[in-house]
């Protein structure tokens, strides 16, 4: 808990299961109230740990008018409906996001067919794929579904006494992921959008749009032409430097595309699922499991969608896909 300056302040609340160990919350002052950016996962121990940070700051949940989420993962959304009972205030999300919840978080029967049948065309195992496919299902006893009260745009202005505060629409990482611009104070609260140290997952899955790492890129070049002076990102820690960081950013993307390409060229028509065991990652294959097996494979559709978008790689129709560097095809 941290006040970050005049009437702002970080409320970090833990996050089970996660590396992350915790999503930092954003708290604004009003002259009435408090307005909140993100709100953490859906349990008794991080909503102790907000109600308890909110109290530091002189606040109950009661005073909280704004509940800003930047996009709908768990860590983020999660407690979202249990402090709008406890408030009255109103949810916003982007549109984009807002779509997905029922699907996501209350009727998933159609999502883990979805699910499957990508896993199937990408190349996965037929007997993973169905477990694989419904990896993600234990994350939803941390989200509260709720209905959002409010749907953000791209651009709209957040009318909040004391703070001139806008949305900006990054897609990417989360097809209706949202940062909020604070262009007085020169601040970004960047959600999962731009981190310090790590990047977020940008995978293709069935509730992605058609290129989300072309989009990512875009909405990294989004945040480049913004004047800030400090990043308020959701994990990990504060930070100046914006540019510095968007140029390491985009050089891990540049060295990734790089990576999948030349292991392309070693294994011509290949799976996605095949290339993505090819490939360095932050511990061995066999010790990815589970969802974040998904997660992998995902990014590294991710990445051969934007290699084909620049022609750097072409891909066959049928199940699976295989994809090849365009030299190494032959026509016969
Ligand atoms: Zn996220
Ligand atoms: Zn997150």
């Amino acid at each position: 808990m941290e006040r970050v300056g005049p009437g702002l302040w970080s409320i970090p609340v833990p996050i089970p299961f996660a590396d992350l160990r915790y999503v930092l919350v954003y708290a604004l002052e009003l002259t009435d109230g408090v307005a909140v950016v993100d709100v953490g996962w859906d349990t008794d121990e991080a909503w102790s740990a907000l109600t308890a940070g909110l109290a530091v700051a002189g606040y109950r949940p009661a005073d909280v008018r704004a509940i800003m989420v930047t996009h709908i993962h768990p860590d983020h959304y999660g407690l979202a409906g249990r402090l709008r009972e406890a408030s009255g205030a109103w949810v916003g999300l982007h549109p984009a996001d807002a779509a997905m919840l029922r699907v996501r978080y209350d009727e998933p029967g159609p999502l883990l067919e979805d699910n499957r049948m990508l896993l199937e065309r990408i190349g996965s195992p037929a007997d993973e794929a169905s477990s694989l496919a419904s990896s993600s299902l234990p994350a939803r006893a941390f989200v509260n579904f709720v209905v959002p009260d409010v749907l953000i745009e791209d651009g709209q202005r957040l009318d909040l006494p004391g703070w001139d505060l806008r949305a900006l629409w990054t897609p990417g990482h989360s097809p209706g992921h949202l940062c909020f611009v604070e262009a007085g104070r020169r601040l970004l609260f960047s959600g999962d959008h731009v981190l310090p140290r790590i990047t977020p997952n940008v995978s293709v899955h069935p509730q992605q749009r058609v290129n989300p790492l072309a989009d990512y890129l875009d909405s990294l070049r989004r945040v480049g032409e913004l004047d800030i002076a400090g990043v308020l990102p959701a994990h990990e820690y504060r930070f100046a430097d914006l540019a510095a960081r968007l140029a390491e950013v985009v050089a891990h993307h540049d060295e990734r595309l790089a990576e999948v390409e030349k292991a392309l060229a070693a294994a011509p028509g290949t799976s996605c699922w095949q290339l993505a065991t090819r490939l360095t990652w932050s511990r061995p294959w066999e010790q990815i499991t589970g969802y974040m097996r998904r997660a992998a494979t995902g990014e590294t559709l991710a990445h051969l969608i934007v290699l084909e978008q620049q022609g750097r790689a072409v891909r066959s129709g049928g199940r699976p896909e295989r994809w090849w560097r365009p030299d190494q095809l032959t026509w016969t």
